[in-house]
């Protein structure tokens, strides 16, 4: 279509029409996905700098389309978080994630992360708390992954809701560290045992950067809240000399792996159960 200029009346584009024609053919595939098995996990190391040993993994979805073949999260969650599929998918990550991970060394931890829309009337918590119990898992191997997204609803609820699960022994990391607005008022207010620095700060991190000052006052804050610290992202043996330097507890990035299906992951079942 021609476009007729600034403050024009809308314009038939059929660029914009194919993709709202997309969305809605996915959504339709998607309601049948979850029924039809056609979600997996994929599993990325959390590596600990110190020990030079995987301290455990992040559980990251994907969709195995039966047609278009893997579908990455950030095209189906927004989707699933539209339609409030994401509610049953969440509940469903919680239970694959700590199946999965029950079946691991017992010093590994599994990192999860939650949708908005998996806080409202507590069904986090009880989410959790039914994985738990149909595991068996040790809620002290849990790390939750929030965003301060997710915080910002003033809800009394929120905040309640994560001091429960915390003091079930589960932990909380807060997710894309720095990416927000007001983190430092999160730090306060919410029980917080890990901070996520975003991948932004990794990719331009080099020494004398801003963003390497800016990593170095992040773990500092970190250390003197007592909060574990992990750097996303990590793509070079630079970034990770740097983040070793400064100090930071754990990486995660394409450097030391990307996320791989359960079945690949470099951990043996056997040895596992033996333990
Ligand atoms: P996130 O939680 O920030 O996860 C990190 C994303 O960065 C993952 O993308 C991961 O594959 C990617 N990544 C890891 N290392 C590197 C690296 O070195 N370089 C680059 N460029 N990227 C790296 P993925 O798996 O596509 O997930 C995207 C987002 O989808 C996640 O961001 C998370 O917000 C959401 N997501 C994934 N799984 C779930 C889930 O089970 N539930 C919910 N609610 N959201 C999920
Ligand atoms: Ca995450
Ligand atoms: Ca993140
Ligand atoms: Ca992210």
């Amino acid at each position: 279509a021609k476009s007729r200029g600034r403050g024009s009346a809308i314009v038939y584009d059929p660029a914009m029409e194919e993709l709202k024609q997309e969305r809605g053919r996915l959504e339709l595939d998607l309601r049948s996905a979850l029924a039809n098995g056609e979600f997996e996990l994929h599993y990325q190391p959390l590596h600990e700098l110190a020990s030079d040993r995987i301290a455990g993994f992040e559980a990251l979805l994907r969709w195995r389309h039966p047609e278009r073949g893997l579908i990455p999260p950030d095209v189906f969650i927004p989707i699933a978080e539209h339609t409030g599929l994401i509610v049953a998918l969440g509940e469903w990550v919680l239970r694959e994630a700590l199946a999965e991970a029950a079946t691991w060394p017992s010093d590994m931890t599994v990192a999860v992360n939650v949708s908005p829309a998996q806080m409202a009337d507590f069904t986090l918590l009880k989410q959790v708390i039914a994985a738990l119990s149909a595991s068996g898992f040790d809620p002290h191997r849990l790390e939750l992954e929030i965003t301060e997204t997710m915080l910002m609803q003033e809800c009394d609820d929120h905040l309640q809701q994560l001091e429960r699960l915390h003091a079930l022994g589960v932990r909380i990391a807060l997710d894309d560290f720095g990416t927000g607005y007001s983190s430092l008022n999160y730090l306060r207010s919410f029980p917080f045992d890990k901070i996520k620095i975003d991948r932004c700060f990794i990719s331009e991190l080099n020494a004398g950067s801003e963003s390497s000052a800016i990593i170095e006052a992040v773990l500092d804050l970190a250390s003197k809240l007592n909060m574990q610290t992990i750097a996303e992202g990590v793509e070079s043996e630079e970034q990770l000399a740097s983040l070793r330097a400064l100090g930071c507890e754990q990486v995660q990035g394409y450097l030391i792996s990307k996320a791989i299906p359960a079945e690949d992951l470099p951990i043996s079942r056997q040895f596992a159960r033996q333990k």
